[in-house]
């Protein structure tokens, strides 16, 4: 196989075909491969498998991945399958993140006394049975969690000034140095007012190119 081919980027798109990354060919195969992405044909919005893709012959002067017993198309969009896979990997549960989402402020009484003056409060306590997740710590200052102690808000009499909870997840696309032109379209402000439907599965292994617009449920405005 030609690393350079494999080097190439892909776009990445969530499953509500968010842009959300940029992976390499070779990344975008392995992903195909398990089944946590299928490849978009940027022309008519059609989902492949591995299996649907492997089949396709490439084009005509088009990057093509060359094995010894087959050739293979190169991916230029892929959507991911699952929903969480991305999100996990970009939010990632850190306190550097907990830091970012309470905008490092104290939880309880709101002062931003900086980083180092900040801890890391276990709403309902690990003493009690509380988790060490998103929705269970907060940013607390020093004299907050030493007033709360072992205890929950409630039992403290200390309300939290927001409840605590996984940072949604924003697309993190912000267009790279290298970008290929069938990813505009999905990069374009028109796309995000196309109304969604989940994609429907290719019906037939060999698709006959844009004769099938109308069922898609992926219809361009
Ligand atoms: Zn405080």
């Amino acid at each position: 196989m030609s690393q350079a081919v494999l080097e190439r980027p892909t776009l990445v798109l969530n499953r509500n075909w968010q842009p959300v990354n940029v992976a390499t060919v070779a990344r975008s195969l392995t992903m195909l491969w398990n089944e946590t992405a299928k490849v978009v044909d940027p022309e008519d919005f059609r989902l492949y498998s591995w299996s649907d893709w492997a089949r396709l012959e490439p084009r005509e002067g088009e990057p093509m991945i060359r094995a010894v017993t087959f050739r293979l198309r190169v991916p230029e969009v892929i959507t991911l399958t699952r929903y969480d896979r991305y999100r996990e990997a970009a939010v990632t549960f850190s306190r550097r993140n907990i830091l970012k989402r309470d905008h490092a402020t104290c939880q309880y009484c709101g002062v931003q006394p900086g980083s180092e003056e900040l801890t890391i409060d276990h709403v309902v306590p690990r003493s009690l049975g509380g988790t060490t997740t998103w929705e269970n710590c907060v940013l607390a200052c020093v004299a907050c969690n030493a007033k709360k102690a072992n205890r929950t808000p409630e039992r403290a009499n200390m309300a939290l000034r927001r409840k605590p909870f996984r940072p949604s997840w924003k697309p993190m696309y912000s267009g790279p140095t290298t970008r290929i032109e069938s990813w505009s379209r999905f990069l374009s402000e028109a796309y995000w007012n196309v109304p969604m439907e989940e994609p429907a599965p290719p019906p037939h292994p060999h698709p006959v190119r844009h004769s099938h617009r109308h069922e898609h449920g992926r219809e361009r405005c």
